[in-house]
């Protein structure tokens, strides 16, 4: 099925990208696990580089292009590069878009591999100038731009205080100053949130989370205009060598068909919990852009079209060790990184943090990024009562 944008967001979700296998009649795409593909008669004028047609895995492999589709569809990008991780999807887009000489700006609350790629290993072997913003202050962002600023990288809702960034306004500021925006779009998913209808040049999603949902594989990829694909597909996947295993991508694909209902629920569950959460005693802090009482409510209300998401971050007011302990009480709550998976969990970031002086004030003592998962809310907020309870806090 072709891009099909006519059809709405459910629709395609469920059909892009699948078709019926030519050969079988399966109505289900096969997964094709060879590294490579037949040559044609005389293959010796061929681009042995060349991300198109089938040629070889790493050039690309058919069910990458079939998630490729999927992922475009619900960006609404013109193009779309799946990598093998998010990670990859980020240090591919970095890697592909900046020489030396040029300047970024990016999210003071990103991703820690953001912050390593851009202001340790880009900075200091390739001479790109990097500047940490707080991207939820536009004179801030404004105010950094200078005459290289060639790339404004956000993430919104960011890892892990869940501040939010204006994309559209940030998109005028960015082309005004002849710079490209990229919007990492992993906490909202494009079911919540589409960066490009905003004006954003690129959306870079860790598939790894939401859009697969179950917890068991990893993806990374990049949407956006096709001149700019077509670089990032040769620089990134060919020659980097970042791609995703085939595998993988049906698996992802196969996650995504479900993204929108899984979605909703994660939206329901955690506005509810963290409407709960902040009315318990022993909670120091409930940051959840679904909040009113959060600073980026208003924004959030506009750009995030169904909900807000499933991660929340809270604090206790406790010493470290009750954290601990806290954690150790769920049940039902696993205490892992990772997040958007279909369970819900939990990681304790403590007070060490190197980039905690980044953050809010209220973050400075550690706090909990909890994902939300698709449970019945009931039962997950029985689990954080008896914990609070037997933590000795209630
Ligand atoms: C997890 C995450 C990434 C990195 O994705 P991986 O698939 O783990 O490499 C990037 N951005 C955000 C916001 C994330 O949460």
């Amino acid at each position: 099925m072709a891009q099909q944008h006519h059809l709405d967001f459910s629709t395609r979700a469920v059909h892009v990208g699948n078709e019926v296998d030519k050969e079988t009649g399966a109505i289900r795409r096969p997964i094709t696990m060879a590294n490579s593909y037949a040559l044609p008669y005389d293959p010796t004028d061929m681009n042995w580089s060349s991300a198109d047609g089938n040629l070889y895995t790493r050039n690309g492999g058919a069910n990458q292009k079939y998630l490729q589709e999927k992922l475009s569809s619900l960006e609404g990008g013109e193009d779309c590069v799946v990598l093998a991780s998010g990670v990859a999807a980020l240090s591919g887009l970095f890697f592909s878009l900046l020489q030396t000489g040029d300047h970024v700006i990016f999210s003071s609350v990103t991703y820690i591999a953001v912050y390593r790629l851009l202001n340790e290993l880009f900075n200091n072997k390739f001479n790109v100038e990097t500047t940490i913003v707080d991207t939820s202050d536009l004179e801030a962002v404004k105010a950094a731009i200078r005459p290289n600023t060639k790339l404004i990288h956000i993430e919104t809702p960011g890892n892990p205080t869940l501040s939010i960034s204006n994309i559209e306004e940030i998109a005028k500021i960015a082309h005004q100053n002849g710079a490209l925006l990229s919007v990492d779009n992993t906490f909202a998913s494009p079911y919540n949130q589409r960066p490009i209808e905003l004006g954003a040049d690129f959306v870079v999603e860790s598939l790894t989370k939401y859009i697969n949902g179950h917890g068991d594989a990893m993806g990374g990829a990049i949407i956006g205009k096709k001149e700019y694909l077509d670089i990032i597909r040769a620089q990134a996947q060919v020659n980097l060598g970042g791609t995703i295993s085939p595998f993988n991508a049906w698996l992802i694909m196969r996650g995504a068909v479900t993204l929108p209902l899984r979605m909703q629920r994660h939206n329901d569950n955690a506005l509810r919990i963290a409407r709960w959460l902040e009315k318990q005693p022993e909670i120091s802090f409930v940051a959840y852009p679904g909040l009113e009482s959060n600073k980026g409510y208003e924004i959030a209300e506009k750009q995030m079209i169904n909900g807000f998401g499933g991660v929340l971050s809270f604090g206790l007011k406790a010493d470290h060790d009750t954290h601990n302990r806290f954690v150790q009480n769920l049940n039902i709550i696993t205490s892992a990184v990772s997040l958007g998976h279909d369970e819900s969990l939990i990681v304790f970031l403590g007070e060490n943090d190197e980039r905690q002086y980044l953050y809010p004030e209220e973050f400075h003592n550690g706090f909990f990024r909890f994902s939300v998962g698709i449970e019945d809310a009931d039962d997950l907020i029985e689990d954080l009562r008896q914990a609070l309870q037997y933590t000795g806090l209630q």
